[in-house]
């Protein structure tokens, strides 16, 4: 049995950065990379954006060139998936029956595409957006594409949506409560987007739910709505979230919920395990210390930098101010913060210039912004949530006030 004073499971962003984070804190001991995905470690959001669209080829959305794992000296186990964790022999088994043996196992698995329940979920021609095959598959059949319905009106759905209204496909997307991006953000944002996607074409409706889809000869070939109607598609997207990926984790015996439970230190209750990125339900100071998982980025590399200094020696807690982006049409999405609990928000900027940012308040201090083509706004308005700061209603939503200068 081959083993490793490191074994990182996942080979996304949470487990690449691990590594990488790993060496450049002068980590001096083995380390395994296991992915069940047969590529290199590669950047997920440009799937629903410019490689989706085709105007990023793979190689340029890789996390790092192929060489530099050799370099850093980190084993890389692509195409084999961990079925088993025995946190007691501190080993792995891997799908093939091979077991790989861990001084520490990190696990950054993010999550699997959530499936629609109904009838029809699995034909073909009904396609998630998680990995690079998932998109390659969507690419490889868009010649024939005219009809699309997109289920979900979350970031995934909007973003897919864009760059396929951009390429002129049709596009019906379906969303089953009564606004876009309901869990993320503020009416404001929701509103606009909805205008900003019915003025590119597509047919959006709030409010519907689906029945199930319709196939003929195994693919799908419509959605029919709770109400009887069928919409014809040629391709159908469902954006409806993910279910992070830690059966095996939970059989060892870890802590979980909706997702695995870490400490600040990103340590699962298994000895020697740590959890990261999407699939790691944390404390978060910016949602008022609630239990949480973020599907970011930012939280997943962060996170990896925790995991790579606590096993170097160095630890410290996590309490990253988080931050996201969207890119949709030529819109720019920035947040800072988490706007979960607000009681209040503040409209600054000019909505009808398509300029402009939403600050979310609780009991009065600023908690979150999403920031629509404003910059500035983002990058001055960060220090504002980082030190929960209460500047009152009217001087965050006057334009010719800097954000800045409220932060003190
Ligand atoms: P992942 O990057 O998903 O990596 C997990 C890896 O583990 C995967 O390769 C998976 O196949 C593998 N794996 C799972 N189980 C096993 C197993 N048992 N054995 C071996 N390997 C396993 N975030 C932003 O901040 N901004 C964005 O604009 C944005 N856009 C996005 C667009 C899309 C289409 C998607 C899918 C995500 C987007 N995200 C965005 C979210 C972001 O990509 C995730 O939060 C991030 O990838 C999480 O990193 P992770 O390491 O936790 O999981």
């Amino acid at each position: 049995m081959k083993r490793f004073d490191v074994v990182i499971v996942g080979a996304g962003h949470g487990g690449a950065q691990a590594a990488i984070a790993l060496r450049q804190q002068k980590f001096g001991g083995t380390i395994a990379l296991i992915g069940d995905e047969p590529d290199y470690p590669y950047e997920r959001p440009p799937l629903s954006k410019d490689y989706l669209a085709g105007e990023k080829p793979f190689e340029r959305i890789m996390i790092r060139p192929p060489a530099f794992w050799a370099e850093r000296d980190v084993t890389m186990l692509l195409g084999h998936r961990v079925e088993a964790v025995d946190p007691a022999a501190r080993r792995v088994r891997l799908a093939d029956g091979q077991s790989v043996g861990y001084g520490q196992l990190v696990w950054a698995t993010g999550g699997t595409p959530r499936r629609l329940t109904c009838a029809g979920f699995d034909l073909a021609k009904v396609h998630s957006v998680r990995s690079r095959a998932d998109v390659d598959a969507m690419m490889a059949s868009l010649p024939d594409v005219q009809r699309v319905v997109v289920i979900g009106g979350g970031y995934i759905g909007l973003e897919a949506a864009a760059v396929l209204a951009k390429l002129g496909k049709r596009i019906v997307l379906l969303e089953a409560l009564d606004r876009v991006l309901a869990r993320v953000a503020g009416e404001p944002v929701s509103q606009f987007y909805e205008a900003e996607h019915r003025a590119h074409g597509l047919d959006l409706r709030t409010g519907v739910a689906v029945d199930c889809i319709e196939g003929a000869d195994g693919s799908a070939t419509g959605v029919r709505l709770a109400g009887g109607e069928v919409l014809p598609s040629d391709m159908v997207i469902v954006g409806i979230g993910i279910i992070p990926s830690v059966e095996p984790l939970v059989t060892a015996g870890a802590d979980a919920g909706n997702g695995v439970h870490v400490d600040d230190h990103c340590r699962t209750s298994l000895p020697g395990i740590f959890a990261i990125g999407d699939c790691a339900a944390h404390e978060n100071r910016f949602a008022g210390g609630a239990r949480i998982r973020l599907e970011s980025v930012q939280n997943a590399n962060d996170q990896a930098t925790i995991v790579a200094k606590a096993i170097t020696g160095e630890p410290a807690p996590y309490a990253a101010l988080p931050w996201f982006w969207s890119n949709q049409y030529d819109l720019k999405l920035q947040t800072v913060g988490l706007s979960i609990g607000y009681d209040d928000l503040v409209v600054r900027g000019d909505v009808g210039a398509r300029s402009f940012s939403v600050i979310y308040l609780k009991q009065g201090r600023v908690i979150a912004l999403d920031c629509i083509n404003a910059v500035k706004d983002y990058v001055q308005g960060r220090a504002l949530v980082a030190g929960g700061v209460n500047a009152g209603k009217d001087r965050l939503s006057d334009p010719a006030i800097p954000l800045k200068s409220l932060a003190t």
